[in-house]
């Protein structure tokens, strides 16, 4: 299969204007085979007209799908709370179609906007099977996007994961609190065989396995080091969200397993921090545990709308970038960057770092923002060279920009109109694995229609069921508000926070 994408302009971030001048890319099966002038045909042809923008596709490189059927229903909240309702611990387990749908609709977002890629860090409620997994990627494999799929499940008890619990819950919750998580560590890893062995490397490739300790603090430090050997063997890689809130900054001098060490400092001395580490969030880490992560070529995701969503605080870019940390962004999940849209995402991360009281010449670059989208993403999903570029080899993830339409008119320049002006709405095309899978903004590889209203029936079904267990999660809100508020007065001589409260 060919396609040749006729009078195109290329996106080129070192040319003059972020643009080379009208020219044919021409694909051949899952890669890009040429860029320049094309006097032959294809299976396919898409005329560009002189007016439309080659760019690579999108890369999510943070993503919870579980939750995507759950958009907008939570008002914010700090993380410790906001789980409560989002993982209520009675949760029923979804139907295999339900996991699906919910799946799929995280994958049409992002392929009608022109994310082609996503590391999905999927949890399971209240446990996780083979059925469900099965779900999560037969959705993936049949949208076409590009996905890479780790299990996120904790395997510690609820008591071990947080600070001052223990102190703080009546004796009524404590028995609840300490009880095991739902999977050891070893049916865990029998998961993750059935999940290697039956889809890393389906689709042609285009979905792997990835693996997950979800955080270090969930997880024991021998589970950890053998997802840490397994991430090793497959090359492929580990999701672990690090200091996402203030509250997690705390476990180092209240849980003796840290003994004063952050969460970066207790993994790297377990000699677990790695190239192939995705550091999530990594808000609350001091300059110590960002020269760890320098030394160690870990990724950092940046996800700043949930990071606002959840008053996480504000990640500091600036400093990560001085120590040439690669940075890639992130939706993290639906129902706290609620859009699923990467463009948004980029825009936020190209405002947020304005208030942060850094001198104006230290606020992210254009440059640097799309870099952290694609050639981050890329470097996340260990594809660097492979994904967020266009160029002859590169896998054929692609997204055509009308550019007579409002985001780009007039087109001052390209790059500032990518981070501010919404080019969603100037997808007209998207290409994930040289296939067209979404066209003048419907996705074109499944039959949306039919699908979102199946989705509308079935989720609305469930609404009643999902209030009881919200309902049933309330009766430990008053324990957690005492440890977050507990955490809020601590003193950490840190601030992330561009307002001091
Ligand atoms: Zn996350």
């Amino acid at each position: 299969m060919t396609v040749l994408f006729r009078d195109v302009l290329v996106f080129d971030r070192i040319a003059p204007g972020g643009l080379t001048s009208p020219t044919d890319v021409f694909v051949s099966g899952s890669r890009i085979a040429a860029v320049g002038s094309h006097p032959g045909t294809a299976d396919t042809v898409v005329e560009g007209g002189g007016h439309h923008v080659l760019v690579p596709g999108l890369v999510n490189a943070h993503f919870h799908s579980s939750v995507n059927h759950l958009k907008g229903s939570l008002p914010s909240l700090p993380l410790e709370l906001f789980m409560l309702y989002e993982s209520p611990s009675r949760a029923t387990r979804p139907s295999p179609r339900e996991a699906y749908l919910r799946t799929m609709l995280g994958a049409l977002d992002m392929l009608r906007s022109g994310t082609t890629a996503v590391q999905d860090d999927v949890f399971f409620l209240p446990t996780a099977d083979p059925e469900i997994i099965d779900a999560v990627l037969e959705a993936y494999a049949d949208c076409g996007i590009r996905a890479s799929v780790a299990l996120d499940q904790p395997e510690l008890p609820e008591l071990q994961k947080l600070p001052y619990l223990e102190e703080l819950a009546p004796a009524g919750l404590r028995a609840a609190l300490s009880a095991p998580a739902p999977h050891a560590g070893r049916e865990l890893l029998e998961l993750y065989g059935y999940l290697f062995d039956r889809w890393h490397g389906a689709a042609g490739g285009r979905i792997t396995a990835a693996v997950s300790i979800s955080a270090p603090q969930r997880v024991s430090p021998e589970y950890f080091a053998a997802l840490d050997a397994l991430s090793a063997h497959h090359d492929v890689p580990l999701y672990a969200h690090m200091l996402e809130t203030r509250t997690q900054r705390l476990l180092a001098a209240e849980h003796p397993r840290f003994a004063g060490r952050s969460l970066v400092s207790y993994t790297a001395e377990l000699g677990l921090l790695t190239e192939r580490m995705n550091v999530i969030h990594a808000i609350w880490v001091d300059d110590d545990d960002l020269d760890l992560i320098a030394s160690a070529g870990a990724v950092v995701i940046h996800n700043p709308v949930s990071n606002l969503r959840l008053g996480s605080g504000v990640m500091p870019f600036r400093a990560m970038r001085e120590r040439d940390i690669t940075v890639a962004l992130g939706v993290d999940e639906a129902i706290a960057g609620d859009a699923v849209d990467m463009w948004g995402v980029l825009k936020t991360a190209g405002l947020i770092h304005n208030v942060t009281g850094l001198d104006s010449d230290l606020w992210p670059g254009v440059g640097e923002l799309l870099d952290a989208v694609w050639l981050g993403g890329a470097a996340a999903m260990l594809r660097s060279g492979e994904l967020g570029e266009i160029r002859p080899g590169a896998l054929a993830d692609l997204v055509l920009l009308d550019l007579h339409t409002p985001p780009f008119t007039p087109l001052n320049d390209l790059a500032g109109q990518l981070v501010y002006c919404d080019p969603a709405r100037s997808v007209a095309l998207t290409m994930v694995d040289g296939v067209i899978v979404a066209e003048h903004g419907a996705v074109t590889s499944v039959d949306e229609p039919t699908l979102l209203a199946e989705a509308r029936e079935t989720f609305a079904a469930g609404q009643p069921q999902r209030q009881r267990e919200r309902d049933g999660a309330a009766e430990l809100l008053p324990t957690y508000q005492a440890m977050v508020r507990r955490g809020r007065a601590a003193d950490l001589h840190l601030s992330r926070s561009p307002v001091a409260g």
